[in-house]
């Protein structure tokens, strides 16, 4: 036997947003080797470390191969039960027995599904469509709302529209890679290699700048490394902007500006959503307002700058639309200048220099350095950002600030040219955004509390019409909160971890142990989240399943089965298809006691007949063998009969007359999944190719229009929904295609909008604000968090590859040599980390990878083992809701 032995096929990697291309060998339905692949556009051949052991991630010594359910000794559920294996029926008549209790008692609103920027794209939609169609419920979000939600504000707000305007072609196209808490190096290798191939390529050209809270390997090839203080990059940017506006008008791109763009501001938010007494004390109409208050929120200075807007303290004002963001409202260029006018380069350097041996002189030069480079003519700007930016209770305008200096220079939206945000997780974009597993979306940007939204997403979903819940559901914390509240009562966790990758860790263990709950888990490996679960499901694997991702530059990637699951585990969407069989329509859609659902459901019901369901159809035949599909003749891949996805083997993956390849249940579901979904975007602008198109190509950017990808949006040379816009160079259509979503959504007919595109985007000003949690005299030490090139989010699948748990075997407390030297620890040293919320231990190292400043310590959040999310705080975003991992209070001694 020999290497010749093996079939090699193309698919993704299972970590990171980049979506590297991988070659995939198996040989007796086992998976043997992953290589990079060649023909990838994103990683032409190469992985990082990760990469090359999707295949080790599979094969764990303690892989889950059946489920099990937590019973007595009598076999009998029992929340204090030790775990036992069950067969897939008693998994599913549990899930089913305390699922319809939690609906019975509580209505859509009592059960909820964790999600995942790491579901497949098929999976996701037929997730959401479990819950929003199938149960009513918006309690549906994804682990991306710890990652991603701040980007998608700041790009709703900013253009209307979701994702990147660029791609990845940006890094050899641009003479300027700028880094905002990202750190590229570990975050994104593969991506960091071509930085570097770029560097190096034109040295004197091409200036690299890393700003950062800490220094980091992506400082190794920076011209210029900025160390600034935890929570003040958003001053930084409003010092760039103040550096143009007053300094360098020239620099302003007039003609881009007055054409394409228009000046905005908006409101404050109080409230971060902490489990904390002090976020307790707002009463719930408190934490729906908006409030202006220069002693708490904000500094002197920026209610100073929000005065020359118009406001004055204690201004409250009612948030509304709340499902996308706050309220905004354009202002002229002149209040806007004015709204600048505190940022001066002394004010900004003294409020952000994160490094206190370095000399604040030295601090200030770099500061207008890299502003330089932002103004310099001809200069191409590529400015890249991850969690630095978006785990921030200000992530959201961070992220429009981004766009803000982009936008006034007119360095966006062409090659080499814009503000980027790299995403974390390997289908956020695709997943976790475009399908709409945010508890407030449906797919392609539409939303559940938009009736007409609601009503297009009914006819391709051929639901009675109002069969949808208008009400946004919960997001991620909410859920939490709400389990720990005895509001959820069901909960089923996908494809992610959310006890482990939770700030303020404490309170959700407590709640999921010790409330009268069902929680249940899917996982390949029994993680945390598992572990306080009532019932575990054993998922199948990336490579077990058919699959698509979409990366963080629009690009949709999909792949083959390769090799049959593990034990009994089985695909999500699998699971989510068996469960809908348990819940007829007349008992889900007729229960007409659901609190918020009242009215209207005897007529959800009637319509549903006089459609040809039946009532005793079950939510199965509605999601996803509705009333077309039923009367579709599912083709006949083993050539054996086979007509139905009931006979089609054990739906463990059925291979075709060959024997080569698997078709058969997992085939025809994703594929009529996705030719379903696509159905959403077409024509506006999240246009995606039909499903065997992809399998003949290394994945497509969407807007996919006329077979082509498109390479940077809004810019009419290349997007033709900009083009068709008819305005010039570019088109910002995103507005104009909410718009148009509300009456055309499905007519793939992008000259169609024409007229009605406003096509400009957003300019804000946003102030500075100061962090919920500050360092003080007990708490004296600020912690951050963070993940290491070896290992992938919470560990569960990397801590299990022999070669990646080797090289990086537990988390480590990166701290200064001087403070260490100053509390008496030497590397090594075990110490307590401890937050006002809970306290773990960790070794202390004060060499390596992390480099810290003094009076800071980074933490990695990969290790069960050293679990720092029992000291993170709960802040979050209030337009986001994202969490702030970047930064609390921490003090610490030895252990
Ligand atoms: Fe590429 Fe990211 Fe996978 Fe590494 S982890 S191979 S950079 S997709």
């Amino acid at each position: 036997e020999g290497e010749n032995q093996w079939k090699w096929d193309k698919g993704v990697c299972r970590f990171c947003g980049t979506g590297c291309g991988i070659m995939v060998a198996t040989r007796n339905d086992r998976i043997v080797a992953v290589k990079g692949d060649p023909l990838a556009p994103v990683n032409r051949g190469l992985n990082c470390i990760k990469g090359y052991f999707n295949a080790k991630i599979m094969y764990g010594a303690d892989r889950l191969k059946k489920p099990l359910l937590r019973v007595d000794e009598q076999g009998n559920f029992s929340k204090a039960g030790k775990f036992k294996p069950v067969s897939w029926q008693r998994a599913f008549d549990e899930m089913e027995k305390h699922m319809k209790k939690a609906l019975k008692e509580l209505g859509p609103t009592g059960i909820a599904v964790f999600s995942s920027g790491q579901h497949t794209i098929m999976e996701g939609y037929a997730a959401s469509k479990f819950m929003k169609a199938g149960f009513r419920s918006n309690n549906i979000d994804p682990n991306a709302r710890h990652c991603m939600a701040s980007a998608v504000v700041g790009f709703m707000q900013t253009f209307g529209i979701d994702e990147p305007s660029g791609n990845y072609d940006d890094i050899e196209l641009t003479d300027t890679i700028v880094t905002w808490g990202a750190n590229m190096a570990e975050m994104h290798p593969i991506l960091w290699s071509r930085a570097t191939d770029r560097k190096l390529s034109a040295p004197n050209r091409v200036k690299v700048v890393n700003l950062s809270t800490y220094s980091n390997r992506t400082s190794d090839v920076a011209d210029t490394e900025i160390i600034f203080k935890p929570n003040t990059d958003l001053a930084i940017w409003n010092y760039i902007a103040h550096e143009i506006v007053f300094n360098h008008p020239e620099a302003i791109d007039w003609e881009f500006v007055n054409k394409y763009t228009e000046f905005v501001t908006g409101v404050v938010d109080i409230g971060y959503g902490m489990r904390t007494a002090e976020h307790e004390k707002f009463t719930d109409k408190e934490k729906e307002t908006v409030r202006i208050e220069s002693s708490k929120v904000l500094t002197k200075d920026e209610a100073k700058a929000l005065s020359y807007l118009g406001y004055k303290e204690g201004d409250v004002m009612e948030m509304k639309n709340r499902n996308t963001a706050g309220k905004h409202w354009i202002i002229t260029f002149a209040d806007f200048k004015k709204a600048l006018a505190p940022y001066t380069l002394d004010f900004v350097a003294d409020v952000s220099k994160g490094d206190e041996e370095e000399d604040i002189e030295v601090y200030k030069k770099k500061l207008k350095e890299l502003a330089d480079y932002y103004i310099e003519k001809g200069r191409s700007v590529a400015s890249f950002w991850t969690m630095g930016f978006n785990q921030h209770t200000r992530g959201s305008w961070v992220n429009e600030q981004a766009y803000m200096v982009h936008l006034l220079l007119g360095k966006q939206a062409q090659p080499g040219n814009g503000a980027f945000s790299l995403t974390g997780q390997p289908s956020a974009c695709g997943t976790a955004r475009e399908v709409g597993t945010f508890a407030h979306r449906l797919p392609a940007d539409m939303v559940v509390d938009n009736p007409k939204h609601r009503a297009i997403a009914e006819k391709i979903w051929k639901l009675p019409e109002g069969t949808l819940n208008g009400k946004i559901g919960s997001h991620t914390m909410k859920i939490h909160r709400d389990l720990e509240d005895g509001l959820i009562k069901f909960a089923w966790i996908n494809v992610c971890n959310p006890y482990q990758n939770t700030a303020n860790a404490n309170h959700w263990l407590k709640a999921a142990r010790k409330m009268d709950n069902f929680i249940v888990c899917s996982d390949g490996y029994p993680g945390i989240s598992a572990k306080v679960s009532d019932l575990i499901l054993p998922s199948a694997m990336i490579f077990e399943k058919w699959g698509a991702y979409g990366n963080a530059e629009r690009r949709t990637q999909h792949w083959k089965q390769q090799v049959t699951p593990v034990g009994d585990a089985m695909p999500d969407i699998w699971q989510y298809a068996e469960l809908a069989k348990r819940f007829q329509i007349r008992e889900v859609w007729g229960a007409q006691k659901i609190p918020g659902l009242e009215g209207g459901l005897p007529d959800v019901l009637q319509q549903a007949q006089d459609m040809g369901y039946k009532l005793t159809d079950t939510l199965y035949d509605v999601l996803y063998a509705n009333k077309e599909a039923r009367a579709f003749a599912w083709p006949d891949p083993v050539g054996d009969g086979v007509k139905n996805t009931e006979a089609q083997g054990d739906k463990r993956g059925v291979r075709d007359g060959s024997g080569e390849n698997f078709k058969g249940y997992g085939f025809f579901l994703q594929k009529y999944l996705w030719e379903e979904y696509r159905e959403f975007g077409a024509g506006h602008a999240h246009d995606l190719a039909y499903f065997d198109v992809y399998h003949k190509v290394r994945g497509l950017k969407w807007p996919v229009v006329d077979g082509k990808e498109t390479l940077w949006r809004f810019n009419s040379k290349y997007d033709p929904y900009a083009k068709n816009a008819g305005i010039g160079d570019f088109a910002f259509y995103g507005e104009a295609m909410k718009t148009l979503a509300q009456g055309d959504l499905v007519k793939p007919n992008p000259a169609k909008p024409k007229k009605e595109m406003k096509n400009r985007a957003k300019i804000f000003f946003r102030p500075y604000m100061e962090a919920p949690e500050i360092p003080d005299a007990e708490y004296p030490i600020w912690l951050s968090t963070g993940r290491v090139l070896e290992h992938w989010h919470s560990g569960t699948m990397t801590m299990r590859v022999p070669e990646l748990y080797r090289a990086v075997p537990e988390a480590l407390c990166y701290m200064h040599p001087k403070d260490a030297a100053k509390k008496g620890f030497i590397d090594g040293d075990l110490i307590w980390i401890e937050s006002r919320r809970g306290k773990i231990k960790a070794h202390v190292q004060t060499r390596g990878r992390n480099r810290m400043p003094r009076g800071m310590v980074f933490v990695p959040w990969f290790d069960e083992k050293v679990f720092i999310n029992k000291v993170t705080l709960d802040a979050t975003c209030p337009l986001s809701k994202q969490t702030d991992f970047k930064k609390c209070a921490v003090k610490l001694y030895k252990a």
